[in-house]
């Protein structure tokens, strides 16, 4: 018997980060051959480059889980492969015949900032989330050559999620460091992040006012108290939902007293305000909260808002993937439970392509919900429809093409060579 028969399905995983690795682990234990498809060097995802780098302990410990899932037995990894930019999302039907495809290729699409003609102006005063955490996690690195910033007090953030907060911490911590090098005070980022900034100005006995900073300040189009930053349980109870209105609020104010940045709830950015070919600041409308809880916009009270950089973290979305049908911004499926993908019987989303939330546990927890749906359906006797012959020559090949030897260890340990050395600097 060949080793190719001893496989129930051939299966490809688009992304090979927390969601793509919890469904090839779990798919591979049910009896299928996997291969993970990582467009990047490192399969990590969000965890290394959306995850603020201050979360030092969280990160190493989902990389090792990644490592061990994408290691065990019937799993093939190949990096430096985009579905969709290297290999079409058809070719792995047609061409690779695989019996099945996961999307786990996470949401790496800013939201657009939903005033109009407003993308002009990207990297002309105005800015996206994940390139700006990107860069705040990798900009320390040696040779890093993406995206760069520089930071500007004063700056406006459009958000109100928990990624629009670390988006504040990383500027106040930013701006408040490029100050304290101005006075020779070589001051550690990440120590500041665990301390606080009052706190540290204090131990160099510097006032906050001493600095000139004003800081920066999040707009949110509700109130404070709807801020996405605690999980209202489904059909809560009156009294449950001011429990949690109240925890919202004191996530806020903790992370206020800490980093010392401004928040300006019931504000919706309705316009740009612009000088040549400049974003000069948003002109932001007036909300109160109506009906279901929405922001409607009250009209004629008008605020204009001068910023030297205005940040976007309004949420990400997927990244289409041509060949896969989309309903607007979000992957078209017949149900969020198990992930399918509308028109397909065999290809399935899970993670942050479906959940759209910014959390690591729930993405972990659905791509394990669509793998188990996923084991079911295939049946005690099921074959491959290729062979394990011919599915492998594939992956031999796409492998050498990147230079990935097959051995997952020393592959890390290559590509990661710059990021150690920057974190040693
Ligand atoms: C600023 C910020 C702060 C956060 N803070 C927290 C926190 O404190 N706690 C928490 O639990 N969560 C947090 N999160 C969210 C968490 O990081 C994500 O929800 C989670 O990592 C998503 O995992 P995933 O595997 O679904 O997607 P991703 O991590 O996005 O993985 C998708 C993978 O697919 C790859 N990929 C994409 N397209 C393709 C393609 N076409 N071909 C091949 N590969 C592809 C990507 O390179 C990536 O490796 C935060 C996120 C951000 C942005």
């Amino acid at each position: 018997m060949s080793e190719g028969a001893a496989y129930r399905a051939h299966i490809a995983i688009i992304g090979g980060a927390t969601a793509g690795a919890e469904a090839a682990d779990r798919l591979a234990a049910a009896g299928a051959l996997c291969v993970v498809f990582e467009q990047n060097d490192r399969p990590y995802g969000k965890v290394e480059d959306g995850l603020p780098a201050w979360h030092e302990a969280l990160r190493e410990k989902e990389y090792g889980l990644i490592d061990t899932k994408l290691t065990r037995d019937g799993v093939h990894f190949i990096p430096r492969t985009g579905i969709g930019r290297d290999v079409s999302f058809d070719q792995l039907l047609t061409e690779w015949n695989f019996d099945l495809v996961i999307l786990a290729n996470g949401a790496w699409r800013d939201r657009p900032l939903p005033v109009s003609g407003a993308d002009a102006y990207i990297n002309r005063g105005l800015v996206y989330q994940n390139p700006f955490i990107y860069w705040f996690n990798h900009h320390r690195e040696e040779g890093y050559d993406g995206p760069s910033y520089q930071i500007h007090d004063g700056t406006a953030v459009v958000g109100g999620g928990l990624a629009s907060i670390d988006v504040a911490k990383v500027l106040m911590l930013e701006s408040t460091c490029q100050k304290l090098k101005e006075r020779g005070i070589d001051q550690d980022l990440f120590e500041m992040e665990v301390d606080g900034i009052p706190s540290t100005l204090e131990r160099h006995g510097i006032p906050w006012d001493d600095l000139g900073l004003k800081g920066c300040t999040l707009y949110y189009r509700r109130r404070i108290e709807d801020m996405p930053l605690a999980e209202a349980p489904p059909n809560a109870k009156p009294e449950q939902l001011a429990k949690i209105e109240a925890v919202r609020r004191r996530i806020l104010e903790k992370a206020q007293r800490k980093y010392l940045f401004s928040v300006d709830p019931l504000w919706s950015p309705v316009g740009l305000l612009t000088h040549g070919d400049m974003l000069d600041g948003l002109r932001f409308a007036r909300t109160r909260i109506g009906a279901g809880g929405k922001a409607v916009i009250v009209p004629g009270e008008i605020q204009n808002v001068e910023a030297p950089m205005v940040i976007s973290s309004i949420g990400s979305i997927p990244m289409p993937i041509k060949g896969l049908p989309m309903d607007g911004e979000l992957l078209r499926l017949d149900d969020t439970e198990h992930g399918r993908v509308t028109t397909f019987d065999n290809v399935f989303g899970c993670g942050n392509v479906v959940t759209g939330k910014g959390n690591l546990v729930a993405s972990r927890k659905h791509s394990r919900q669509v793998a188990e749906f996923v084991a079911e359906l295939l049946g005690e006797d099921s074959v491959p429809r290729a062979s394990h012959e011919s599915l492998m020559n594939h992956v031999r090949e796409q492998q050498e093409a990147v230079g990935y030897d097959g051995s997952y260890h020393d592959w890390i340990g290559r590509v990661s060579v710059a990021a150690k050395s920057a974190s040693t600097q």
